[in-house]
């Protein structure tokens, strides 16, 4: 700082402000510059920027490290700036919710002012920054004057966590989701009408499940190969979603047999519908194997069952059909 040889008594108040601030700003200055050199020594401070935003003037202090991480030369950037020289760099979809913790701190609604954003850098690509600042200086009052805080870049971590959530996706579609057909698994009917018990014994809402087997499935393998048996099960799992509601889930219960869960369906509905899709199969040729027929049975969810014992139920039908000459249905 400058030495300075007026009395302070001559100046006039408008002149001291200014004297105050600028001498508060050197101060900050001062401390990153004392802060610079001593973070220096350690190893994890690479992408460590700092900074102190002003709050009254709106003046930000920073160090270089928070402008060389986003490409910018110190000498790019104007000498005095304020809050809004990075905010407006940040993503659209990130920025009201930076501009709301802000608020909220400023508000003593929060702790510290902490957030993670995307920010874009000089060549107009995005990265991924941790902020977090905290009240360095307050009035009497407890208005907010200063606010002092990091930055790290933490786009690694970012682009991890992306690939770890788009494995997980793919981890649960495996679980879910039956390679072969689309249709869900048996682990996730398991669950569904796991829920769907629930759902009875809570909100009294009925349901019905139907359990269908190709008829002769072995057949089409033998005589047309494997390959050709695989398309009729994907034909058949999209004939019977055609017929099926939105609210109706189909599952591949194992090898040729499928169960579907009806919500909030009574056995009249849940009879009708199977034999929608029993007629439906009937009508369509599937292109080397011909009809293919299924056997199906059909039984709402009686008040006690457990899932193992409703699942018998519609089993015990299904292989009645089987044995009364097969593509029909019982319940
Ligand atoms: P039924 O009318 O009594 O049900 O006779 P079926 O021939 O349909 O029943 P069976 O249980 O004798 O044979 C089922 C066949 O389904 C045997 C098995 O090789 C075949 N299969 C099971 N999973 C697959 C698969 O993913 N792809 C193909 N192509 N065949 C499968
Ligand atoms: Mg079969
Ligand atoms: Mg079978």
């Amino acid at each position: 700082m400058k030495k300075r040889t007026t009395k302070y008594s001559d100046l006039s108040k408008p002149q001291l402000i200014k004297l105050i601030e600028e001498m508060q700003e050197t101060f900050y200055q001062e401390d990153i510059d004392k802060n610079e050199r001593e973070l220096a020594t350690f190893p994890w401070i690479g992408s460590l920027g700092q900074w102190h935003w002003i709050v009254e003037t709106d003046r930000l202090l920073f160090n270089e490290r928070k402008a060389t991480n986003l490409g910018y030369k110190r000498e790019e950037i104007p000498d005095e700036v304020g809050f809004e020289f990075f905010t407006s760099k940040l993503h659209p979809d990130d920025y009201e919710r930076v501009m709301d913790d802000m608020r909220n701190y400023l508000m003593h609604e929060s702790d510290a002012f902490e957030v993670e954003y995307r920010i874009q850098t000089k060549d107009g690509k995005y990265i991924w920054y941790y902020d977090r600042g905290t009240t360095t200086k307050e009035d009497e009052n407890g208005e907010v004057l200063t606010i002092s805080g990091i930055v790290f870049d933490i786009t690694k971590r970012k682009v991890l966590e992306e690939e770890l959530r788009e494995s997980n996706k793919k981890l649960k579609q495996l679980v879910d989701i039956d390679e072969l057909t689309g249709a869900f698994t048996r682990r996730y009917m398991l669950d569904k009408i796991e829920n769907e018990i629930q759902r009875y014994n809570v909100e009294k809402a009925c349901f019905s499940l139907i359990m269908l087997d190709i008829d002769h499935f072995k057949l089409v393998n033998d005589n047309l190969g494997h390959n050709i048996g695989d398309t009729v099960l994907k034909d058949f799992v999209e004939i019977v979603e055609k017929t099926l509601r939105k609210k109706d889930t189909l599952s591949r219960w194992g090898g040729e047999e499928f169960i579907v869960l009806l919500p909030d369906t009574n056995l009249s509905k849940a009879v009708k519908l199977a034999n929608e899709i029993r007629i439906e199969l009937n009508h369509i040729c599937m292109k080397d194997a011909g009809i293919v027929t299924a056997s199906i049975g059909v039984s709402n969810y009686y008040k006690g069952d457990s899932t193992d014992s409703a699942i018998k139920r519609v089993d015990d039908l299904m292989y009645q059909a089987k044995s009364d000459d097969r593509n029909c249905i019982k319940y």
